[in-house]
């Protein structure tokens, strides 16, 4: 599938209202459709409050203006999170929305960040990470205990659209991603 194609999709796509995940995990594929057009990986996350209102949103950012390679979409959201919502809105009672499962640093970072709820729209089968939580090291399980996780409860069809957005231009990226690790900016 082309970008033309993606836009598309995401433009036309109607909400489904009978999955209670599927508005935020939407805008989680709008910010990832975002991020592909500016040359990222097609990944998105929100931060709800308590409520279920939007405190954050963010897509990555890996390739934007300078490389950074923690840029992914989860570790921003949490990177304002601390900078400016903690004293306000203990983690504990937050929920982070991604459309694709996070791999093994977003993992441990957010559990180090004690992110009550941590939904996901598509596993990640080549990197994804919560699937795998079973082989993390002892301490950091023990973390996990405290905190949950969960696919988003969405349409196969957003499902769908969130693995699109996630595989598209991968070898391209990967590509990029090994360049820069060989020949700098
Ligand atoms: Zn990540």
């Amino acid at each position: 599938m082309d970008i033309d194609e993606l836009v598309q999709l995401v433009k036309k796509y109607q909400i489904n209202p009978h999955f209670r995940d599927e508005e935020v995990s939407f805008r989680c594929c709008e910010l990832a459709l975002s991020a592909l057009l500016s040359g990222n990986y097609g990944v998105g996350a929100v931060l709800l409050d308590a409520d279920g209102q939007v405190l954050i949103e963010e897509k990555n950012a890996v390739f934007s203006t300078q490389f950074c390679s923690s840029a992914h979409a989860e570790m921003r959201v949490l990177d304002r999170y601390e900078a400016c919502f903690i004293k306000e809105y203990p983690a504990a009672q937050l929920k982070l929305v991604v459309s694709l499962e996070p791999c093994p640093m977003c993992l441990s970072r957010i559990l180090l960040s004690g992110i009550g709820i941590v939904k996901y729209v598509v596993e990640d089968v080549a990197g994804g990470m919560v699937s795998h939580m079973s082989r993390m090291p002892p301490a950091w399980q023990n973390l996990a205990s405290l905190q949950s996780f969960y696919h988003a409860h969405v349409s196969p069809e957003l499902r769908q659209l969130a693995k699109e957005l996630s595989q598209h231009n991968l070898t391209y990226l990967r590509t990029a991603l090994l360049q820069q690790r060989s020949n700098g900016a």
